[in-house]
């Protein structure tokens, strides 16, 4: 077992950090693994690669996005806070982040044929889009039920010239979307595994959070010219996988200075049995390749995860994560449904933002946090909510 603590964000070679994370593969999935283990730092790090992904993220998905200092809502919680506008990004979230720098770093290996898992169809819907930028084969495994309540990003994603194959086992969601695409994968291995947040083996939870961690990189430069210093009180992100959490917490954390909060989805309640915090419900055990917090039964089955919003409604949580918060490096809370729907009508009305019902999560905590007025806060707008104003009319009073 490893137990080497490492200040945070820096995974060990075997992909731990602290107890957490690991490669836990099938044999079949080894020679894959490996080969991403030994390249991935290789290509991204390189000068070339850089620069054309950052030409990229600069032209096509449109970066930097703002960091803009929300008066109306730094009024009435009478402290300065900014918000890092994720939901600018082309394809609506900070998941084409992700999505493009594994499909160019796919590209570099060789590799033509591209799978994906997606839940609410955010990821895929990324996935499909950096497939067709740079001309490789798509297949998005999606839980049936997902399909249904998700339509059209399915339609977005066959636009876009993905392959959809529907996961029909289990609760037909998104762990079991991602259960189909590693099996797949065991039986394809001709083909690269693009995964949506900071979960799965070694290195996907490197991997991913490095390619997010633009976010907190442009935070950082943003708030010298607005601020006149490089590091806020406070970073707020909503927490699914972890990964929009993991990229702008990435260049703060053991700062000394930020506060560092992560929020789950509460769902109906932490005792409901209708909840997505697992950190709050959950106990240490292996799911998706990695050693991490899950939510379980006794007997070690994955438990239902529930919450409104389809992009937190997960069972596990990044091993990075599950370290931040043993350690005590940040600080997890949650939020239910309710306060996150009254959340993002609050920032509708307030800011004319609408922003997705996952990033509504992490307003939902802005009551429950003591500021002092010179306090600056950043919270991270991971998406925009058009493809919740189904639930948003349904909710609305
Ligand atoms: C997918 C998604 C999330 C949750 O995923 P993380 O990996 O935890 O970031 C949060 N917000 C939006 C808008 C999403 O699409």
């Amino acid at each position: 077992m490893q137990t080497q603590t490492i200040k945070g964000y820096t995974v060990t070679e075997e992909g731990y950090y602290g107890n957490f994370g690991g490669a836990y593969i099938p044999e079949l999935l080894y020679k894959n693994v490996q080969e991403l283990t030994e390249n991935y730092l290789k290509i991204t790090e390189d000068h070339d690669f850089k620069t054309e992904l950052n030409k990229l993220l600069h032209d096509y998905v449109g970066r930097p996005t703002p960091l803009y200092l929300a008066k109306n809502l730094s009024k009435k919680y009478k402290a300065k806070i900014y918000l890092k506008r994720e939901d600018l990004n082309h394809t609506g979230s900070h998941k084409i982040n992700n999505a493009l720098g594994q499909a160019l770093l796919a590209k570099k290996l060789g590799k033509q044929k591209i799978i994906a898992e997606t839940g609410a169809g955010q990821h895929g819907v990324a996935t499909a889009t950096a497939c067709a930028l740079l001309g490789l084969d798509c297949t998005v495994f999606m839980g049936e039920v997902d399909i249904l309540r998700q339509a059209p990003n399915v339609a977005r994603m066959k636009m876009l010239g993905a392959k959809i194959i529907p996961a029909t086992s289990g609760t037909k969601t998104l762990k079991d979307a991602t259960n189909e695409a590693i099996r797949y994968w065991i039986n394809n291995t001709d083909s690269y595994y693009i995964i949506g947040s900071v979960v799965g083996p070694h290195p996907y939870p490197d991997m991913v959070t490095r390619f997010q961690s633009i976010i907190s990189k442009e935070i950082k430069k943003q708030l010298v010219s607005l601020e006149g210093k490089e590091d806020p009180d406070y970073i707020v992100a909503c927490i699914g996988g972890g990964s929009n959490a993991a990229g702008a917490f990435y260049s703060f954390i053991g700062n000394g200075v930020t506060k560092l909060i992560g929020v789950e989805a509460e769902g109906k309640g932490i005792t409901s049995g209708h909840t997505a915090a697992t950190l709050k419900v959950g106990s240490t055990g292996i799911i998706h390749g990695s050693k991490t917090f899950l939510m379980q039964t006794k007997d070690g089955q994955i438990t239902e995860p529930y919450s409104i919003s389809a992009g937190l409604d997960y069972p596990g949580i990044g091993p990075l994560h599950a370290y931040l918060c043993e350690t005590k490096q940040a600080s997890y809370l949650s939020a239910t449904d309710e306060e996150s729907l009254t959340a993002a009508f609050e920032l509708m009305k307030l800011e004319g933002i609408i922003p997705a019902l996952e990033s509504a999560h992490a307003f939902a905590v802005l009551d429950k946090l003591k500021f002092n007025s010179t306090d600056v806060i950043v919270i991270n707008l991971s998406g925009r909510g058009d493809k919740d104003l189904d639930t948003y009319l349904k909710n609305y009073k």
